[in-house]
């Protein structure tokens, strides 16, 4: 048999604000209580004689009594008997009716205490609470009429304007009781919703200033690769030119192999070096069409030079027409470079990285797959997050930076499998309607 359990979810912090509620509320009518008491006992004891002194004082030591016990409760961060409020009202009702009882009848001064236990107690409970006990303190006073008068019109009067001023305590007291919680509960929702602004906006701060720091780092790595490249270029030029020169001279043919293996390496080194500082230099901004398979290319030639690059196989499955996509190809050439390093570090000696495109509903898929590490499933939720790396040299910005570019041009990188030996990231390239005709 199935089971439905209705669950009522209820907010920490809205319950927080409740029972913070209820103690200030409880302290408010605590010292109302305790006004009330003292008063009392000074009238009982001071100002004209009654009659029935030592039943008044009884009456008025079980109320201490009361008020005692909600005060220990009160320090004890709790509410006394907040869980049965028609009783407490009942008490109140009982026991005012017998202060005036053996005071001076419906004319004692302890009918006041009725209008004292309707504020009190609209401000701490319910507004069905709030009228149940003004019915509960009328019937008590009408009890004091009918059985301490003959009920003339005089007295019959009195009760009726008695029972409309209490009327009139409880609904108004009520009423700003609802509007003073209303005005809570809206401050409360509005102090969580600027709390949740705040907490987005310095996020969205976070991450505009990693894009910068790495921006900076970007250009500064241009500018100094550039003037290594002028410092250790030219000397090489210089070199190449020699060995060139000397090599046209009559020399052993041995010799003439050995600088023209010289020559060789020393283009090499130069075409490496063209290679980075290409790469390097800040780029051009603009969006241009390209080919996407160009650009894997490009960044598997920047990747060779990458010292984790040693004993790992990277294999290419290229669809075969692939329409151009417009977009700034630096941009996208770091996206691979990213997912292609990143796919490096994960792998160990003798790893495959497998880089696959496919175009499907008017977009290019690019999937980056290798058979490393994986990716354990309480970092996958932080893989895109500025700063977040396991590497002892890593940044942490090469994701987010991937994220940030794609979501720019209403593309995607999103994580489609990460399993021990298998991790897949596929990227998703937009491609406009009137380019999608235009295959490579
Ligand atoms: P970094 O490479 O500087 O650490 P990234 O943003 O490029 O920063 O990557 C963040 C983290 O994501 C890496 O530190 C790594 O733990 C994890 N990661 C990324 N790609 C892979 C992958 N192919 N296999 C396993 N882990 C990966
Ligand atoms: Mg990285």
């Amino acid at each position: 048999m199935s089971q439905t359990h209705v669950v009522t979810v209820v907010d920490p912090s809205t319950q927080q604000a409740e029972a913070d509620w209820q103690l200030s509320v409880e302290w408010i009518t605590l010292r109302i209580r305790w006004f009330g008491l003292i008063v009392g006992y000074l009238v009982v004891n001071t100002l004209s004689p009654v009659e029935h002194r030592g039943a008044l004082n009884g009456i008025l030591c079980v109320g201490a009594g009361y008020a005692l016990l909600d005060l220990v409760w009160h320090w004890r961060g709790e509410v006394f008997l907040s869980r049965f409020p028609l009783f407490i009202s009942l008490m109140e009702a009982f026991f005012i009716g017998l202060l005036c009882y053996f005071d001076k009848g419906i004319d004692s001064f302890f009918r006041y205490y009725y209008f004292l236990s309707l504020l009190v107690c609209a401000i701490r409970y319910s507004p069905f609470v709030a009228y149940s006990t003004f019915a509960m303190h009328a019937t008590s006073y009408s009890m004091l009429v009918f059985t301490l008068t003959s009920a003339t019109l005089d007295q019959v009067g009195t009760l009726v304007l008695m029972i409309v001023f209490m009327g009139w305590t409880t609904w108004a007291s009520t009423s700003l009781t609802i509007l003073l919680r209303e005005t809570g509960r809206k401050l409360t929702a509005l102090n969580r919703n600027l709390e949740d602004r705040i907490a987005r906006r310095t996020r969205d701060l976070q991450q505009s200033q990693a894009l910068l720091i790495q921006g900076e780092k970007q250009a500064a790595f241009g500018l100094l690769a550039a003037g290594i490249a002028h410092e250790v270029g030219n000397p090489l030029a210089a070199i190449s030119s020699l060995v060139q020169l000397m090599n046209r001279k009559k020399l052993e043919p041995e010799m003439h192999e050995r600088l023209g293996l010289v020559d060789e390496q020393l283009l090499r080194i130069q075409r490496t070096l063209r290679e980075l500082i290409e790469f390097s230099r800040p780029g051009l901004q603009q969006i241009t069409r390209f080919d996407v398979h160009d650009v894997i290319n490009n960044a598997l030639n920047i990747a060779k030079y990458y010292k984790r690059k040693k004993g790992k196989t990277i294999t290419t499955r290229f669809a075969e027409e692939l329409p151009q996509v417009s977009a700034v190809r630096d941009q996208i050439l770091q996206v691979f470079l990213n997912l292609i390093l990143n796919a490096m570090d994960a792998t160990s000696e003798g790893g495959t990285i497998e880089i696959e495109t496919r175009f499907v509903e008017s977009s290019l898929l690019i999937s980056f797959r290798d058979n490393g590490r994986g990716i354990a499933e309480e970092e996958r939720e932080k893989l895109f997050e500025p700063y977040f790396t396991t590497k002892s040299t890593g940044t942490g910005l090469g994701l987010f930076i991937c994220r940030n570019i794609l979501t720019a041009m209403n593309g995607e990188i999103r994580l489609q499998e990460s399993l021990l030996g298998r991790t897949t990231f596929v990227v998703m390239l937009p491609v406009l309607p009137e380019y999608e005709s235009l295959t490579v």
